[in-house]
């Protein structure tokens, strides 16, 4: 049966792992990415297809790494996938070289992985002498958390899993998938979104966790402040003259600023393909950012002007949503408590222990807040999904990687505190 008659969705769960099984699960992941690396090693440049791989490589595998059997297919079915993504991409003109594995993730499915929804917990095989591990599900309330409607359902069944190691945490991702039946239910609304949180050490944050910071906006503006300052003590009519020019400089470059801000968003949303770009509402924004010293209304109403007219020029929407909420609930699985947000950067979530920069978090919010909006909408832009950097999530539904998305994986958080818009 063709990938074609199913409906895939991930549902993801953080695990409460113990010390023990911490280090087995550690092991066991060690020993995958050797095995994933041997058949990639050994297929690359000759063959693409799983069998083949699995034909080629199964036998390394096994006598090199302590995987279960199960496992050493699958790793040849790993490396097939990524040598595919390679081809295509290849294809499409793009660049791509033999993978390597350095992800803290593993693959698991229906013969190396066990669900028991009804005791939240999941059984995965490990390395060594092929015994299985118990592990709790550490899952939101049922009112809040997204995954019930797969595990309490006839219709979804689990398949293809991933286990990751992240932000010293782990998670499962769980693949679900039913058989398509209702094709129409999925084809109309397909659309994607760039969520944009705008903020005050951030001008800027997406949802696929591009940062646009403030800091030489900063530094600069408080460098003409004081240059302003001298001017204004000296109190001459030449000295009134100058302090009217650095001003007109000061608004020069702060629009200057903002329209490098407007490119890297707008390249943001043609790079993840994304049909429209979602900010919060700006009225208010002053309030809700009262530690901002650059950050005038205006500042803001103009990045979103620059930001609309370049999006248009492209095809891409530009809309806004409510911002209520949007802080201090954990993007992940939905829970909302001031105590989510402990400082102005950092968000760590009392329900499920998502941790994250906390603009990341309410750009991934903003999109989400946009999407469910949209769905009672009579005004519809046929958009369901917001893009990540790692792949879209889908409100109610979950996460969906990238088709090639196994090098973009462990990069889904901030990785670089400044983002260097290109002019
Ligand atoms: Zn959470």
């Amino acid at each position: 049966m063709s990938d074609d008659e199913y409906h895939r969705r991930t549902a993801i769960t953080r695990l409460a792992v113990s010390p023990s099984d911490e280090k087995l699960l550690r092991d066991t992941i060690k020993q995958w990415k050797q095995g994933c690396q041997i058949a990639v090693d050994k297929a690359w440049e000759r063959c693409h297809s799983k069998s083949d791989i699995q034909q080629l490589a199964y036998d390394d595998v096994r006598e090199a790494t302590s995987l279960s059997s199960q496992h050493a297919i699958l790793a040849c079915h790993q490396a097939a996938e990524n040598i595919k993504s390679c081809i295509s991409r290849r294809q499409n003109g793009k660049k791509a070289s033999k993978p390597t594995y350095t992800s803290p993730t593993i693959t698991y499915d229906s013969r190396t992985m066990t669900l028991f929804p009804e005791k939240e917990e999941v059984t995965l095989t490990t390395h060594g002498d092929h015994s299985r591990t118990r592990v709790s599900l550490v899952l939101p309330d049922e009112e809040t958390g997204y995954q019930y409607q797969y595990f309490d359902s006839d219709e979804w069944e689990s398949t293809e899993s991933t286990l990751h190691y992240r932000d010293g945490g782990w998670y499962l991702h769980i693949g679900f998938r039913k058989l398509t039946q209702d094709a129409e239910e999925e084809t109309t609304e397909n659309g994607t979104v760039l969520g944009v949180d705008l903020g005050v050490n951030e001008i800027a944050v997406t949802s696929t966790a591009r940062f646009f910071s403030a800091g030489e906006l900063s530094h600069k503006r408080r460098e003409f402040k004081r240059v302003r300052g001298n001017l204004e003590d000296r109190g001459t009519r030449n000295a009134h003259r100058a302090l009217q020019a650095v001003s007109g400089r000061e608004n020069e470059y702060v629009k200057h600023i903002l329209h490098r801000v407007a490119n890297g968003i707008v390249e943001e949303a043609l790079r993840y393909d994304c049909d429209g770009i979602v900010f919060e509402e700006l009225d208010g924004i002053r309030e809700r950012l009262p530690k901002a010293d650059w950050h005038s209304e205006w500042a803001f109403h103009r990045l979103y002007e620059y930001v609309e007219y370049k999006a248009e020029a492209e095809g891409v929407f530009v809309d806004t949503t409510n911002p209520k909420n949007t802080s201090i609930r954990c993007a992940e699985c939905g829970s909302i408590h001031r105590k989510n947000r402990s400082t102005r950067e950092r968000f760590e979530c009392q329900n499920c222990g998502n941790r994250n920069h906390a603009d990341y978090n309410a750009a991934k919010n903003v999109a989400d807040v946009y999407l469910r909006r949209e769905q009672q909408s009579s005004r519809r832009r046929g958009v369901s999904q917001y893009a990540l950097k790692s792949g879209t999530v889908t409100p109610n539904r979950g996460y969906t990687p990238y088709p090639d998305g196994f090098e973009a994986e462990s990069a889904d958080k901030p990785h670089s505190p400044r983002a260097n818009p290109p002019g």
